[in-house]
């Protein structure tokens, strides 16, 4: 048995969260890959690490002075360090370090120090080797991982070494220069370590015991979700929920890898198991038959209508040829006899409205458009959904009770979410009268 773990920034954000991460680690010799963020927020109100490097690429950028800015993030890992009783060369690193800030330098390699420190010191602390995540992460020319390289790579330089730690976030590109992955990128390089070394789990240490069923800033104390397969998962976070970076899951998920989500002030509690499936009885299945709640805001609708549009073949066709065109990303479509509305993000149409507008009605001539904004998508999901009936009629009588319009309500075939459409002004109330109905 061997396990990929990665520590995100809360939980390696002090010489005390490294303490915890390594009793986590030591306690289990199965944990042999460790991966770690940047130290994130100590407190509330603190910077993350990161955060801190993309301010001091902007100093730089704009000739402002960054000397303070530097001896900050300096100080943060020599106090780690100091309160490890590490031997680390901190000082040499930084001063090369500040030196290569006065040539040209990416930002890319800038922000990616905060990993590649912390890596160093956790692997020092644990008495594991360091692997560079430069000499085994690897991006091709149009910036996606050359898994093939990428795994091939980690699978030598673990096998070599037998426990590593290599610092998230970031490889090299083709020409050997640094990468970095879009924020939150840790998870990506967890699941790619998971996968290249053939892990039998890969754990995700965060500051919360699991995926939680809902937005705890939206509904008091939501219950943390045991299980939840990798489609439900991706409908929750493409709804808005924040758990993963969203291209985390595909290496571990491409594997079979179970990944669980667990916290590291919190070892012994259950956490989240991620599965592709999971075997369940009957019994099962009417228990928490939704899995959970998720919402965002600011999406339009719009509507076309034109009589006879059930016995026209290439209407819907031609007025979404015209979203493509112009590069909406369409978010929903739902259709009845006569209409069909299309929901999208108001972020992506913004000034583009009227020409899409006008090209709609230039090629496929509708009777009539109407558009509605300020509307959220609340998606129920739950894989149990298919199993229990009646549920959407439960979400339209307690919405109704509750004085909510439901603008649209849309169930895929797959039955794996409900997605409703309320006005923003009652996505809050909607989720908290739906989740006391799960
Ligand atoms: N440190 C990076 C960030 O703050 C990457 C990560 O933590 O996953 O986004």
């Amino acid at each position: 048995m061997i396990k990929t773990v990665k520590f995100g920034g809360s939980s390696v954000s002090s010489g005390s969260a490294f303490e915890k991460a390594g009793k986590i680690i030591k306690s289990d010799p199965s944990r042999v890959a460790v991966i770690v963020s940047a130290p994130g927020k100590r407190f509330s109100g603190d910077t993350k690490i990161t955060d801190l490097l993309y301010v001091l690429r902007a100093h730089i950028k704009y000739n402002a002075p960054y000397g303070d800015i530097i001896g900050e993030i300096e100080k943060r890992f020599e106090e780690i360090k100091e309160y490890c009783g590490l031997k680390f060369d901190l000082k040499s690193e930084f001063s090369r370090f500040r030196a290569e800030l006065g040539g040209k330098i990416s930002t890319d390699y800038i922000v990616s120090r905060g990993e590649y420190f912390c890596a160093r010191l956790m692997a020092e602390y644990l008495g594991y080797t360091f692997v560079d995540a430069a000499d085994c992460v690897f991006f091709d020319y149009s910036g996606k991982v050359d898994t093939e390289k990428t795994y091939k790579s980690i699978a030598e330089k673990a096998e070599e070494n037998r426990k590593i730690v290599i610092g998230g976030f970031y490889g090299s590109d083709p020409d050997g220069k640094i990468k970095t992955f879009s924020r939150g990128g840790s998870d990506i390089t967890g699941s790619l370590v998971a996968a290249a070394i053939g892990a039998d789990a890969y754990e995700n240490w965060t500051d919360v015991s699991g995926i939680l069923s809902a937005n705890p800033k939206i509904v008091k104390d939501p219950r943390p979700i045991e299980k939840v397969t990798f489609a439900e998962l991706r409908e929750l976070s493409y709804m808005g929920a924040e758990v993963l970076h969203e291209d985390a899951v595909f290496p571990v998920r491409d594997k079979n890898i179970p990944l669980y989500i667990k916290n590291t002030n919190d070892p012994l509690a259950e956490g989240t198991l991620v599965m592709e499936t999971f075997n369940e009885d009957d019994a099962d299945r009417k228990t928490h038959f939704v899995t959970g709640i998720s919402g965002k805001k600011n999406f339009s609708v719009i509507t076309f209508m034109k009589a006879g549009m059930s016995e026209n073949y290439g209407f819907m066709k031609d007025v979404l040829g015209v979203f493509a065109e112009m590069n909406v990303k369409v978010e929903l479509v739902s259709s009845s006899i006569d209409t069909f509305s299309v929901t999208v993000a108001e972020t992506s149409l913004k000034e583009k409205f009227h020409e899409l507008i006008t090209r709609i009605e230039e090629k496929a001539s509708p009777d009539s458009v109407k558009t509605e904004s300020e509307v959220s998508l609340i998606a129920v999901v739950g894989r149990k959904l298919a199993y229990n009936v009646g549920i959407a009629g439960k979400i339209f009588t307690s919405l109704g009770e509750n004085g909510i319009n439901i603008k649209m309500l849309e169930q895929g075939a797959d039955e794996l979410s409900i997605i409703i459409g309320v006005k923003d002004a009652d996505c809050a109330k909607a989720i908290n009268v739906l989740y006391r109905l799960i």
